[in-house]
């Protein structure tokens, strides 16, 4: 549906879960985590699907948290995929748990995936997500990319001092296979202050000239994308913090716990739990006017201001 900014919706970032196998210090909630009891089933994620199909959403992502930990992950698939108007269902992982499941998630109707890594050493990556094996995160690449989960994005998120001096090797992950590696910009989210730690795309960008810009694959994704010679995949650049995309945003958010978020980066949100007791309409009601009063313009471009949740509550 169009919202009142003229912009067209037709994107929900699903979050199947809070609870994560990664502690990653900057995307962790120290406290008050949905517990398991409380996510919402499969068929009340496939009753909000079919709702907002009606509204014109027709790419889902499911994500968390960590996705994966949901032992009815193939049923929600399966079910979002049967929903009529969904064209694809995308998920974002942090592969631990994909070795040996990747060929199932394809079969149940996943289109491809999207893969956290933020760091190619294994104690680094050890340290940085409190416990993490660098090693399950390759297998899982190649094993999706084998799966024809495709195309196959990679994130990782730059923190000065910690993990920049693995930028151009992390690139060289895109240069024989056929993958995206994209460079995320730290946002201000739950643990307060981060701006000592956040890389500005423009400053990885200003020191490799070599790098080619390239047509971005559609025009509402928030990477700026290039290649480089010799590279078979792409590396991208998303920059939420300098650079803003809400004029191109398409998206809207539903956390496990049953709140439609509108925006990433405005805390509002409706909860959907007293009309998910009601009928169809009431529900669909809810929903029109939460997204058609989407706000434009995230709290943290220019602003800098720190969201009250972490990424892993939200949905990312
Ligand atoms: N567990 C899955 C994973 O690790 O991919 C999905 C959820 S995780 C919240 C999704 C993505 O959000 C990860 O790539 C993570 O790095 C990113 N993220 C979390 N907090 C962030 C922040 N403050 N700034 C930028 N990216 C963040």
């Amino acid at each position: 549906m169009i919202d009142s900014s003229g912009r067209n919706i037709e994107y929900l970032r699903l979050s199947l879960t809070q609870r994560c196998t990664l502690r990653c210090a900057y995307c962790r909630a120290a406290e008050g985590i949905c517990p398991k009891k409380d996510e919402l089933g499969a068929a009340v994620f496939e009753r909000l699907v079919r709702m907002l199909a009606k509204l014109g959403i027709k790419k889902v992502r499911l994500t968390g948290g960590e996705p994966m930990l949901r032992h009815d992950l193939l049923e929600i698939i399966s079910r979002i995929c049967a929903i009529e108007g969904i064209l694809e269902v995308t998920m974002t992982t942090n592969a631990q748990h994909l070795a040996g499941k990747a060929a199932a998630l394809k079969k149940a109707g996943l289109s491809r995936l999207n893969i956290s890594i933020d760091s190619l050493q294994k104690e680094r990556y050890h340290e940085l997500t409190g416990g993490g094996d660098v090693e399950r995160v390759l297998l899982g690449i190649d094993e999706a990319l084998a799966a024809g989960l495709v195309p196959l994005k990679l994130n990782t998120v730059l923190m000065r001092g910690i993990n920049d001096d693995e930028i151009d090797t992390l690139m060289l992950l895109a240069k024989d296979r056929p993958l995206d590696i994209r460079f995320i910009e730290l946002m201000p989210m739950g643990n307060g202050d981060c701006s000592k730690l956040r890389i500005e795309s423009s400053e990885v960008l200003k020191t490799r000239p070599w790098l080619i810009p390239i047509s971005p694959r559609y025009i509402s994704q928030p990477s700026v994308d290039y290649t480089a010679a010799g590279f078979k995949g792409r590396i991208g650049f998303i920059s939420p913090v300098t650079n803003s995309f809400c004029e191109n945003c398409n998206r809207v958010r539903i956390t496990s716990d049953g709140l439609l978020r509108p925006c990433l980066g405005d805390d509002n949100e409706i909860s959907l739990l007293d009309a998910l007791k009601g009928t169809d309409e009431e529900l669909l009601e809810i929903m029109r006017s939460a997204i058609f009063n989407k706000p434009m313009g995230n709290t943290f471009c220019g602003r800098g201001l720190a969201l009250e949740k972490n990424m892993s509550k939200i949905g990312g």
